[in-house]
C-alpha cells in the first residue's frame, strides 16, 4: 500500500512536470512546436533514456521516439531484455528545434529543470544518454561517443551510460553493430544490479 502510494505521488509528480512543458514559454522553441513532448513511460521505470529533442513525427504526436529512430529503439530495447512500457523516454528539450537541428545551449539551459526534475522523480537504476547532446549536457561536455559509448559511468549518485543516438545509426550502418552490443550489455548491467537489490 505504501509503495503504491509513493508510485501514485510519483506518476503526479510526473504528471505535474509534463503538464508545465505543455505550457512553457521559457525558450523560442516553442514558437514552432505543434506539440510539446515531455516525455514518457512509467513511474517506477529503472531505466531512462535521455534523446536529444523531437523530431517531426514526435512534434506531430507529442510522443518521444515514435519516428524511425523511435521504431529502431523499440527494437534495441528487446536486445536489453526490455520494451517500451517498462522505460521512460525523453529529451533534453521537449520541444523541436527547426529542421531538427541541434539545440542551443540557452535552449537547453532553458528546458534542463523539466530533464532534472524527471530524473529527481524517477531515481532509475540507470541512465541511458542517446547520441552527444545527451551526453555533453549531462555527464562530459568534451566527450567523444566513439570513446565512452556502453561503459557505465557514475556521477551524483546515478548510474549513466553514453550509446550512440539511434538515429546516428539509420544514417550510419556500421553504427548498427556497436548499439546492438550496447544494448545487450545494459541488459546484462540492468539484471546485475536488479539481483544486488
Ligand atoms: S524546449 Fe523546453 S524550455 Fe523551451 S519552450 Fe519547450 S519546454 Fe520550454
Amino acid at each position: 500500500m505504501i509503495q503504491d502510494e509513493g508510485l501514485a505521488s510519483r506518476a503526479a509528480v510526473l504528471e505535474e512536470i509534463a503538464a508545465e512543458v505543455r505550457q512553457c514559454t521559457l525558450c523560442d522553441l516553442h514558437r514552432g512546436r505543434t506539440h510539446a513532448v515531455p516525455g514518457e513511460g512509467p513511474p517506477d521505470a529503472r531505466v531512462m533514456f535521455i534523446g536529444e529533442g523531437p523530431g517531426r513525427e514526435e512534434d506531430e504526436q507529442g510522443r518521444p521516439f515514435v519516428g524511425p529512430a523511435g521504431r529502431y529503439l523499440n527494437a534495441l530495447l528487446q536486445r536489453a531484455g526490455l520494451v517500451r512500457e517498462e522505460v521512460f523516454i525523453t529529451n533534453i528539450v521537449k520541444c523541436r528545434p527547426p529542421g531538427n537541428r541541434e539545440p542551443t545551449p540557452t535552449e537547453v539551459e532553458a528546458c534542463r529543470s523539466y530533464l532534472d526534475g524527471q530524473i529527481a522523480c524517477l531515481r532509475p537504476h540507470i541512465i541511458c544518454l542517446l547520441g552527444r547532446p545527451a551526453t555533453a549536457t549531462l555527464l562530459d561536455p568534451s566527450a567523444t561517443m566513439g570513446k565512452i559509448h556502453g561503459s557505465p559511468i557514475s556521477k551524483d549518485g546515478f548510474t549513466y551510460i553514453p550509446m550512440y543516438h539511434p538515429a546516428a545509426a539509420l544514417h550510419n550502418q556500421r553504427l548498427a553493430p556497436v548499439l546492438t552490443e550496447d544494448f545487450t550489455r545494459l541488459g546484462l548491467l540492468l539484471r546485475r544490479l536488479l539481483a544486488e537489490e
